[in-house]
C-alpha cells in the first residue's frame, strides 16, 4: 500500500480551555511528537503487517530525521520521503482543553510543496501496489495527479478529505474508489450538517451521486454509514472506554486498507477500520495508540470476529 501524504510533528499543548475570541493563551510545555495524517496512517498499515511505502517530504530542521526515523521504527519504507532542505517541515499546533476537546492548527511546510516529481516517484510503486491512500494535507493538484496515476494503473484510490474543504474538483470524485469523511467533512463536502445516521446515509449518497465508487461517513463512537453502488448500510463501532480520539479517523483508513489489500470485502473490511480506531481511542496519542497486529487480532477474536 502507498501513502502519499503528511508528515508534520506535531506541538501538543494543554490548555484550561480553548482560545475564546480576542484571547491569547499560553501554551505551556508543548510535547513534540510525530504525527501527520499520511505517515500516521503509513503507521497504522505497517504495524498491522502490511508492505507500506510512505511518500512525501520533510524539511530541513533536524527533527525531520526523528520524523522519518518513527516511520522506519513502525516498519514503514521510507525511500520516498524526500528531503527538502529549501522549506520548514509541516508542524501540527494541537490544543487538547480539560473535557478532550482539541483544536488543530496544521502549518504545511514541505507537505505544501509535493508535486508532480513526487507523483512521478509514486507512480514507480504502482505496479506492485494495490491500494493509495491520500488526504488534503498536500495540494489539491498534486492529489489529483496522483489519484489519475493510481486510476490508470488500476490501483484502489482511498481519500480521507481532511482536512476539511467546501469544493473538491469533479474530475477528482470521479477518481476515488473510496472516501472516508467524518462527519464534519462530510458535511463541508456536501453543504449540510451530518451529525447521526440519517444525515450521514443522505451525505454517503450525494457523494455517491458527485461520482465517487463508495462513501464511508465516519461517525465516532457511534460507528459508519457506507454507501456503495448497490447498497447503503452502518456498521456501528466497538463499545470502548475511550480517553483520546486523535487518530482514531487515521487508525481506521489504515485498518480499512489493510483488509482490502489482503482481498477481504468492503463490508468487512469496515470492521478492521473500526476496530483499528477503537483501539486507538483507548491510548493516549496518535501513532503511539496505533494497534500492533497482536493487539489488533486479538481484539478481533475476544469479539468473536
Ligand atoms: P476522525 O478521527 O477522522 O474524526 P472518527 O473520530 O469518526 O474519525 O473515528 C474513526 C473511527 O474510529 C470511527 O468510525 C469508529 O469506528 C472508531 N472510533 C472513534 N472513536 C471511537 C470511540 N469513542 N469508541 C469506539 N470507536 C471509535
Amino acid at each position: 500500500v502507498i501513502v502519499f501524504g503528511s508528515i508534520n510533528l506535531d506541538l501538543v499543548a494543554t490548555a484550561p480551555h480553548l482560545p475564546l475570541p480576542g484571547e491569547t493563551l499560553l501554551g505551556h510545555d508543548f510535547l513534540k511528537v510525530p504525527g501527520g495524517k499520511g505517515a500516521n496512517q503509513a503507521v497504522a498499515l505497517a504495524r498491522l503487517g502490511i508492505p507500506t511505502q510512505m511518500v512525501g517530504r520533510v524539511g530541513a530542521q533536524s527533527f525531520s530525521a526523528e520524523l522519518i526515523d518513527s516511520l522506519q521504527a513502525a516498519g514503514v519504507q521510507t525511500e520516498n520521503v524526500l528531503l527538502d532542505e529549501t522549506v520548514s517541515s509541516g508542524v501540527a499546533i494541537i490544543i487538547i482543553d480539560d473535557a478532550g476537546q482539541n483544536q488543530i492548527v496544521v502549518i504545511p511546510g514541505a507537505n505544501g510543496c509535493v508535486n508532480q516529481e513526487d507523483v512521478t516517484r509514486m507512480s514507480r510503486l504502482l505496479p506492485e501496489s494495490s491500494a493509495l491512500l491520500l488526504q488534503l494535507e498536500i495540494p489539491i493538484s498534486t492529489v489529483l495527479a496522483a489519484a489519475q496515476a493510481a486510476t490508470t494503473a488500476g490501483v484502489t484510490v482511498i481519500l480521507d478529505p481532511a482536512p476539511a474543504q467546501s469544493n473538491l474538483p469533479n474530475e477528482l470524485y470521479s477518481l476515488v474508489d473510496i472516501i472516508t469523511p467524518n462527519e464534519v467533512e462530510a458535511g463541508q463536502l456536501v453543504g449540510f450538517a451530518v451529525d447521526g445516521q440519517e444525515s450521514a446515509k443522505k451525505a454517503a449518497e450525494a457523494l455517491l451521486n458527485r461520482g465517487v465508487k463508495n462513501a464511508i461517513v465516519k461517525l465516532g463512537a457511534q460507528g459508519v454509514v457506507c454507501a456503495t453502488s448497490t447498497e447503503t448500510f452502518f456498521v456501528p463501532a466497538f463499545p470502548v472506554k475511550a480517553v483520546d480520539t486523535v487518530a482514531a479517523g487515521d487508525a481506521f483508513n489504515g485498518g480499512l486498507a489493510a483488509a482490502l489489500s489482503q482481498g477481504l470485502p468492503l463490508r468487512q473490511a469496515i470492521v478492521w477500520g473500526a476496530a483499528a480506531g477503537a483501539i486507538a481511542a483507548t491510548k493516549l496519542g496518535a501513532q503511539t495508540s496505533l494497534p500492533d497486529r497482536l493487539t489488533f487480532d486479538t481484539f478481533l477474536k475476544e469479539r468473536g470476529i
